[in-house]
């Protein structure tokens, strides 16, 4: 049996040697390095994501029997899920800021405001190339007996449809008890955007007690940890 013993320098000319060859360990170990290196991200760190506040400015959307109007809860909610998110190191595109809508203010027309409006929603996720596009809204209904948070994706959207999924067994795992599901919705910033989205009315403003708890800033923050958690285990974390 012959031992052979290799000095550092030697060694060091081998590996040298082989990747200029290519040749590796059978190549196995460079092979993988174009997907590290590529583009192949995983994890919700780096993403951008578009929030959207449902309504704003003129459009106030949905108003309880007491008052609370949806276009102030969504714009709560959203401010609370940006700081969440921008703590896990993502990139967040918030639609509004403030009550206003997106629309020309010399446009008096309110459906051609509205149809403004919600274009240029669409547009800032498309100019942002966003990875995930989230839509806060609160529901309404003629009768006062219906509650409970419910999330819609558009229909034929695979990775919509996941997210809206996942998104909406957060929002019942972390508002309590609550039958509904995932659904598809033929929502313009739904049908319109090119990367996965999904709408959440975060509860109705037609029942009064969900109207009033959606009022509450504890509870607007629970609602942004369930979409929080949503969109983390969307990514797999
Ligand atoms: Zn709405």
């Amino acid at each position: 049996m012959r031992v052979w013993f290799f000095s550092a320098r030697q060694v060091l000319w081998w590996v040298l040697g082989c990747l200029t060859l290519g040749i590796f360990l059978g190549t196995k170990g460079i092979a993988l390095l174009p997907v590290i290196g590529g583009n192949v991200q995983t994890g919700i760190s780096g993403r951008t994501i578009v929030i959207d506040a449902g309504h704003g400015g003129i459009d106030p959307g949905a108003v309880s029997a007491a008052g609370a109007l949806e276009k102030e809860i969504t714009l709560q909610i959203a401010k609370e899920l940006e700081d969440l998110l921008k703590k896990a190191a993502v990139y967040v595109v918030m639609v509004r800021h403030g009550d206003y809508d997106l629309a020309d203010s010399s446009e008096t027309n309110l459906l051609n405001r509205k149809r403004q409006d919600l274009n240029r929603r669409v547009l800032i996720a498309e100019e942002a190339d966003a990875d995930l596009y989230i839509s806060i809204h609160a529901n309404y209904f003629p009768s006062p007996r219906w509650s409970g948070a419910q999330t819609f994706y558009y229909e034929g959207s695979t990775q919509g449809e996941h997210l809206a999924r996942t998104l909406q067994t957060e929002l019942v795992r972390h508002l309590g008890p609550n039958n509904r599901l995932a659904r598809p919705g033929d929502f313009r910033v739904l049908r319109d955007t090119t990367m996965p989205a999904a709408m959440v009315e975060v509860g109705f403003l037609s029942n009064p007690r969900e109207a009033q708890l959606l009022s509450e800033e504890s509870y607007q923050k629970q609602v942004a940890a369930a979409i929080f958690a949503g969109v983390l285990r969307y990514y797999g974390e």
